[in-house]
């Protein structure tokens, strides 16, 4: 069963804490290099699992394939064959035009470039490539197509897409692209724009909007959008093929044209896209002006709404292990870790991508931390419980030990008196140990007692206004005759005439207690001071003395039931380790605490502070 108690506030922020740890440990995991593949993996296998629904694409690739290639002269022949596809091409009247190719290179035969500027300039909405060159900072440029075909294409694109540096995959293209006082647009995005009728891009920092579409590209993530690929491909007609029959034609009109090479042997940018495939550079350009126009994008859960989700989950795993245990607390946490697992799918299907890992991980550690934490505490309770017991059982020996040695007193004298003619002398002494032994044997029995009822909170305390110096006085006069044994003499240095609101009898045997450990755990020959001190509207109490001592741990384990120092039990001074805690007791029902200032073989100084009457 849990315990209705409510936490002390150590346990609770050592637990609140290594659960917060936990999940910080998740977040910070989540940075890694093996999160960051794992991140990967999840996302290509949500991608595979929930396939974006099978649109009709509204791009077509015109393929430079290996036919081409082998029947129209090779890759050193790409100018008559780019200005034969254009010409039926633009015959088809499509929406546009984009040429994924790098038209940079002067060539020798100048007659070849001004076919290919004529049959561009009959082509309208035509974009052309550009590429970023180059392997350091100080010679990155843009490799621009010739200044003719430039003059007749409506945009000029940049074609980069971006390769994860992990594995190699193609998930995201960054949508702009950079050198000091030179942006490019993507490829795809101008091809997009123009065919959408050429408006302007607006840019805000989160975001792009194309003609009327709003693309969840922030400039902090490089304008980076999530390719959306379709299952199926981009549809690709062979150019050969349509230089050959120009009724293929047909399938390009109203369509957005993409015109690259996928011949294997040609292809200088081969690409793999989440479904593990290979693909031409053409296409994943195609892809991107697809996502584009579906206008359904994926985009990265906001990273103050993950972190967010990780803190509900672990303390919801905290709550769960604070407040239940056995089977209900397991079945909840497996509850929460299942959440945990299909939130990443669910949110996908939404085209939300959440941070796979760190989720996961946050789960799982705040899950196991939380019911570790559970496990181990019951178990040190349970062991501390055994323990209290072992002690209650070592006291009751001894009490039945100690109450045997009155018992016998007292039932040989009886039986000597009844036996026995004795003399009037001898008798009245026997009675008075028979009466002295009884009365030991009472205050034996009533102390016990006193325990029990005491932390039972039955004992019914009173509530009167009494002088503690009186207390002090008449406990002193009593603990006298005990101390003289040992040649300790008690000093009362300074006594205040305060008044405290209580049961004073109660109280007597807080003080009582106090004076007969400050003497039986104390050399002979040694001092102990007693004194009140009001300070503000406290009373302090204090006993000091100049005895054996406690270190700090043992300090913290006096006002145990039962519990007494080794160097206690070494001293031949005869206890149950029940005193302190009744005192303890005593002075909380009084509204105070217990101060103890000790080290071993220096003193202990015990003060007893309680709230003092006006
Ligand atoms: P008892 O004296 O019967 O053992 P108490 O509850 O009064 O039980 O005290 C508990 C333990 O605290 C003692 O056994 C002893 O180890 C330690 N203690 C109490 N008072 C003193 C003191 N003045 N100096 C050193 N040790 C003390």
């Amino acid at each position: 069963m849990k315990s209705k108690k409510r936490w002390p506030t150590k346990k609770l922020l050592l637990y609140g804490g290594s659960i917060a740890l936990s999940l910080l440990v998740a977040v910070l995991a989540g940075w890694t290099t093996l999160a960051q593949r794992i991140d990967n993996y999840a996302y290509d296998y949500l991608f595979n699992r929930y396939p974006p629904a099978n649109w009709t694409p509204s791009s077509v690739i015109v393929a430079l394939d290996e036919t081409a290639l082998n029947k129209m002269g090779g890759q050193r022949n790409y100018r008559p064959m780019l200005t034969a596809a254009l010409e039926r091409i633009a015959a088809a009247k499509p929406r546009a035009v984009a040429i994924d190719m790098i038209l940079a290179d002067k060539i020798d035969d100048e007659s070849q470039d001004r076919q290919l500027a004529a049959a561009m300039r009959a082509t309208p909405n035509l974009i052309l490539a550009t590429e970023l060159i180059g392997d350091r900072v100080d010679n990155l440029h843009w490799e621009n197509p010739l200044p003719q075909f430039r003059a007749a294409a409506a945009a000029v694109g940049e074609v980069y897409t971006d390769r994860n540096k992990l594995d190699g995959v193609s998930r995201f293209a960054p949508l702009a692209q950079s050198i000091p006082g030179d942006r490019r647009w993507a490829f795809s995005l101008e091809a997009f724009r123009v065919s959408r009728g050429g408006g302007q891009v607006i840019e805000t920092p989160d975001d792009l909007e194309v003609a009327g579409v709003r693309v969840p590209v922030s400039y902090s993530s490089g304008r980076a959008l999530r390719i959306r690929f379709r299952r199926d491909g981009i549809p690709k007609l062979p150019l050969y093929a349509l230089t050959q029959d120009p009724s293929l034609a047909a399938q390009l009109t109203g369509k957005v044209v993409f015109i690259g090479v996928t011949a294997n042997s040609a292809a200088r940018d081969r690409l793999v896209n989440p479904y593990g495939e290979d693909v031409a550079g053409v296409e994943v350009n195609a892809q991107i002006y697809e996502t584009l126009a579906q206008g359904r994008f994926l985009v990265s859960a906001r990273n103050d709404t993950s972190l967010l989700f990780c803190v509900l989950i672990a303390t919801a795993a905290g709550f769960t292990f604070a407040l239940r245990s056995g089977l209900a607390a397991y079945l909840i946490a497996g509850l929460l870790l299942l959440v945990a697992h299909f939130l990443p799918s669910l949110l996908f299907q939404q085209g939300i991508v959440p941070p796979y890992f760190s989720t996961i991980s946050a789960a799982w550690l705040s899950v196991t931390t939380a019911a570790a934490f559970q496990y181990f505490t019951t178990r040190g309770e349970l062991r501390k419980s055994e323990s209290d017991r072992a002690r209650y059982q070592q006291a009751i020996h001894f009490v039945t030990h100690e109450m045997r040695t009155p018992l016998t007193a007292i039932q040989g004298s009886s039986e000597l008196m009844g036996r026995y003619n004795l003399t009037d002398d001898k008798r009245k002494q026997m009675a008075q140990m028979i009466n002295s032994e009884s009365k030991r044997l009472a205050r034996m029995i009533q102390t016990f007692l006193d325990v029990e009822r005491l932390s039972d909170g039955q004992m019914e305390m009173k509530r009167e206004p009494f002088v503690v110096r009186e207390v002090i006085e008449g406990c002193v006069a009593r603990v006298r005759a005990l101390a003289e044994r040992k040649q300790i003499n008690i000093y009362v240095d300074s006594l205040t005439a305060d008044l405290v609101l209580g049961d004073r009898e109660l109280m007597e045997y807080a003080v009582y207690n106090l004076l007969t450990n400050a003497v039986k755990y104390s050399p002979p020959q040694t001092e102990v001071h007693v004194e009140t001190v009001r300070q503000g509207e406290d009373l302090h109490l204090a006993v000091r003395d100049q005895g054996i001592g406690m270190d700090s741990k043992e300090l913290k384990n006096i006002f145990k039931k039962f519990y007494r120092t080794k160097k206690a039990e070494q001293s031949g001074e005869v206890g149950t380790g029940i005193g302190l805690s009744i005192v303890e007791q005593i002075v909380v029902n009084h509204g105070g605490r217990m101060e103890v200032a000790s080290a071993p073989s220096k003193g202990s100084t015990f003060t007893i502070v309680v709230p003092a009457q006006g």
